[in-house]
């Protein structure tokens, strides 16, 4: 059975996370939300207290990393029928805890990329061992791909034992501070979404260029990099995964990923929104708000009871969150799920962070406070990694037993 607690071995990993968010992301966060494009050079040394954590091994990593799902001695317990609170569980939780200081600080910390989920997921024991200590982004994005991926018009093609890349990718995440970038391109546009496949490529590769960082609404401290590949040579070695076409399997291979991040991302909409309701709560309860938990929301003041029903469907969000983590660490099939909490996370960290600048009026929507920030960071939630619609669209068709020609 779930029990959605936090489990006692992992307290102390969350309040790792949070100490770092306190002490060392919440003290720089404005100055690098207006020194757009500078980098926090604050994070190397927040990175490598991660990667120490991260290797601490029990309670798996710390970070937005990624963590693979491989049948090891450990799962033993799952097979045993015994329920296990693993690395996923520890990923999200403290992902959430280090977005309650930041979302952009976090999703700029060295060698925690998105990248670094697709190896995690995709690699083999020989490549990750290859790629280990890299920070990869993660580049699907084109011009005219968006949220129908299995549109992808960036080519890979056969030469000898190395593919050549061509094609351009936009809006990569940490697409010009990585050393390495994890591309999709698709050996054959004939075959459709089985012939996309994950290909490793470094950045001092000759053929790869950043052509221009984007300027944004919000998560101004992370980059957002526009990339083009022209005749880019690439090892095969570094395709992630099979390089057979299953045409039976479809996108199942590349997607795996995605099973593991979109948690990911509903964490950083939980951590976020939290942080939006604990000040919120502290500046209402200065001016004199009293919310009272053991009364019904409706007796109480419009703004009490607005905030309770925030703090309610953040709790919903959370253990949506926790589900998700929690079936991969048990090694059960959470594709659902990990939709389930991603649109539920998207479209509540939205909500929830722009309420509290309603909440507090004129203090939320200035640079007083940290709150009109969480509002306009907490958005790109509802987009990457799949917009709500799409999560609901996964959601419809995973309830309903439809594939995706069936329902678009
Ligand atoms: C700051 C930022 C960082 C990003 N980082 C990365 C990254 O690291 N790597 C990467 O590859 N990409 C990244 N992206 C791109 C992001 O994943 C895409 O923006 C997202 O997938 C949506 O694609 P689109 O913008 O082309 O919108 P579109 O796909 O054109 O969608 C536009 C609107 O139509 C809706 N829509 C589309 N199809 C349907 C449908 N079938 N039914 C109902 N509604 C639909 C969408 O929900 C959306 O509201 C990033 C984007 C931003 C803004």
């Amino acid at each position: 059975m779930i029990n959605l607690e936090i489990p006692e071995k992992q307290t102390e990993l969350v309040d790792q996370a949070h100490q770092l968010a306190v002490h060392m992301l919440r003290p720089i966060s404005r100055t690098y939300d207006r020194a757009e494009h500078d980098y926090p050079h604050e994070l190397d040394t927040l990175a490598a207290l991660i990667d120490a954590i991260s290797e601490t091994g029990v309670t798996g990593g710390a970070g937005a990393s990624g963590v693979r799902r491989d049948a090891s001695p450990a799962d033993a317990a799952s097979d045993a029928g015994t329920v296990r609170n693993g690395a996923h569980l520890a990923s999200v939780l403290s992902v959430a805890e280090m977005c309650w200081g930041d979302i952009a600080l976090l999703l700029s910390m060295p060698r925690q990329g998105l990248g670094n989920s697709a190896i995690a997921s995709l690699a083999n024991e020989e490549q990750r061992e290859r790629y280990r200590g890299t920070w990869a982004a993660m580049a699907i994005t084109e011009p005219g791909v968006g949220s129908d991926s299995a549109g992808i018009t960036t080519t890979a093609v056969k030469d000898g034992d190395h593919y050549v890349i061509n094609g351009e990718k936009i809006y990569v995440t940490s697409g010009d501070r990585a050393d390495s970038v994890v591309v999709w391109a698709t050996l054959d546009r004939e075959l459709g979404r089985a012939a996309i496949k994950s290909f490793l490529v470094r950045k001092d590769n000759p053929g790869l260029t950043v052509e221009r960082l984007e300027h944004k609404l919000g998560i101004r401290a992370s980059d957002t990099a526009a990339i083009t590949f022209t005749d880019c040579r690439v090892p095969a070695e570094d395709l992630l995964g099979s390089a057979e076409i299953d045409t039976t399997a479809g996108f199942a291979g590349a997607m795996v990923t995605f099973d593991n991040t979109r948690p990911l991302v509903a964490a950083m909409a939980v951590g976020c929104a939290r942080a939006s309701l604990d000040l919120t709560r502290d500046l209402l309860e200065q001016a004199g708000v009293v919310i009272d938990y053991d009364r019904p929301a409706q007796v109480q003041s419009a703004a009490a009871a607005k905030f309770i029903q925030l703090e309610a469907d953040w709790e919903g969000t959370q253990l949506l969150m926790m589900q998700a983590a929690w079936m991969a660490d048990n090694r059960r099939p959470n594709s659902l799920e990990a939709s389930m909490a991603k649109a539920k996370a998207g479209r509540v960290g939205s909500d929830v962070t722009l309420s509290c600048v309603q909440l507090c009026g004129t203090l939320g929507y200035s640079e007083v406070e940290l709150l009109e920030k969480w509002a306009r960071d907490s958005k790109i939630l509802d987009i990457f990694e799949g917009t709500q619609q799409i999560q609901q669209l996964i959601v419809a068709r995973r309830i309903l037993g439809l594939t995706s020609a069936e329902l678009k």
